[in-house]
């Protein structure tokens, strides 16, 4: 996939009318209804006003939790309309639907440095249908696509890729960014490429674990998904996280990490306990000989040493997946030793998914790294070298 895509620096926006994809997908309290979290819109920010201060006319756009095609009030984007209003100090018009009246008549008559915004998206079900005549309606209402939601663009929802067909597309600086450090830490990384997998489960990630061993000098496996690996290397794993059904599959990938000559990394030692809890008892032991009544919940120390080791020495890290359950204290220990090595490292380090981010937010050192990327999902399929439908409509350089 190429990644050098335009982005709104790229394009005369004066005058245009614009549709942007944003992501308002914030957390809303159940009881009170109100924004917990405006992180979202926060960062959606430079975009807004860069697109304002060159007299565009913006209309934003967004999807709220999942509706599923059904007009649930309490998923309206309203509140988030109000927050925005009040972070950037303009008016901020709110539609009453998606591609109505309403949203058309405010569209039509908006002006350049004006913004609004439409209804949640998901309020109908054509959106995650990328149904072409819903995307032609959101279409119609613009001049130019701008896609500023990374945390969608590995679907190919209508306004995240549908739109596309009707209108030039570009990037805002949100997915200009993750653009340039995901693309540029695979396809062009400082060696040595020191690449870190972990989490739960080796099927969530068959496809970063290929990828990845195209690319890296070395691959890092800890975390529940190196129970298989060590399993199938001949180890007694006892009751820990662990898919015999992948055995195979963990022995191929081994013997394609000798064949492309990366060091394949996975951990020597276990912190086991008796049962998945976090006030269980930590048990140190061989992780290639887990007692039958104990699972491993985290790496031991020789396997923390070596793996420190490596990112000392990396030119680019890219790290996916906590190295244990490091949501317990008790087996926070790895997880936590792995974020504070890349934080005091030189590399280049990139942190994708979900709770590989929320851990180094948690351990207080996501500031320390090159990029923390904002998309889950997203970030996944582009570790796993796929196309993501939401970049691959974006117009190239
Ligand atoms: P990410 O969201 O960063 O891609 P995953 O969702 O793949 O990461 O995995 C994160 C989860 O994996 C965490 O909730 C963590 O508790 C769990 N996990 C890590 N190591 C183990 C283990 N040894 N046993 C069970 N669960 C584990
Ligand atoms: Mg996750």
């Amino acid at each position: 996939m190429q990644y050098n895509k335009k982005t709104i620096r790229d394009m005369d926006m004066s005058g245009k009318k614009v549709l942007l994809r944003c992501d308002f997908n914030v957390p809303l309290d159940k009881q009170t209804g109100e924004i917990t979290d405006d992180k979202r819109i926060v960062a959606s920010l430079p975009t807004i006003r860069y697109l304002l201060d060159q007299g565009a006319a913006l209309i934003c756009c967004s999807h709220l939790g999942r509706p599923k095609g059904e007009w649930l009030p309490e998923l309206s984007l309203a509140p988030v309309a109000r927050r925005l209003s009040e972070l950037l100090s303009v008016p901020v018009k709110m539609a009453k639907d998606v591609i109505g009246d309403d949203a058309k008549m405010l569209a039509s008559e908006l002006r350049g440095g004006e913004i609004m915004l439409l209804e949640n998206l998901r309020y109908h079900k054509e959106e995650t249908k990328n149904d072409p005549a819903f995307a032609k309606a959101l279409a119609d209402m613009a001049d130019v696509f701008v896609s500023d939601a990374f945390g969608t663009v590995h679907r190919a929802h209508a306004s995240t890729a549908g739109v596309a067909d009707f209108l030039p597309a570009v990037s805002g600086f949100l997915v200009a960014r993750e653009l340039e450090m995901l693309g540029d830490s695979l396809s062009n990384p400082k060696r040595p490429f020191v690449a870190i997998l972990g989490g739960a489960k080796v099927s969530d990630k068959l496809g970063v674990i290929q990828n990845l061993l195209e690319k890296a000098d070395v691959l890092i496996i800890g975390g529940g998904m190196s129970y298989t690996f060590n399993k199938a290397q001949g180890g007694k794993v006892g009751k820990s996280l662990c898919e015999d059904e992948k055995l195979d599959y963990a022995r191929e990938m081994m013997t394609l990490a000798e064949k492309k000559g990366v060091k394949l990394l996975i951990p020597s030692d276990a912190l086991a306990a008796a049962e998945f809890a976090a006030d269980a008892t930590p048990v140190p032991c061989s992780a290639f000989d887990i007692p039958d009544d104990l699972m491993g919940l985290d790496i031991g120390k020789d396997s923390i040493e070596l793996f420190t080791k490596e990112i000392a020495n990396a030119g680019t890290v890219v790290w996916n997946g906590p190295m244990g359950v490091f949501e317990f204290p008790a087996f926070a220990a790895g997880t936590k030793a792995v974020a504070e090595a890349l934080a005091k490292s030189d590399a280049v380090t990139i942190i994708g998914g979900g709770d590989s981010a929320a851990a180094v937010l948690q351990f207080g050192v996501a500031d320390q790294m090159t990029h923390v990327s904002t998309g889950g999902g997203a970030s996944l399929e582009f570790l796993e070298g796929k196309v993501l439908p939401g970049v691959a409509c974006l117009e190239d350089k």
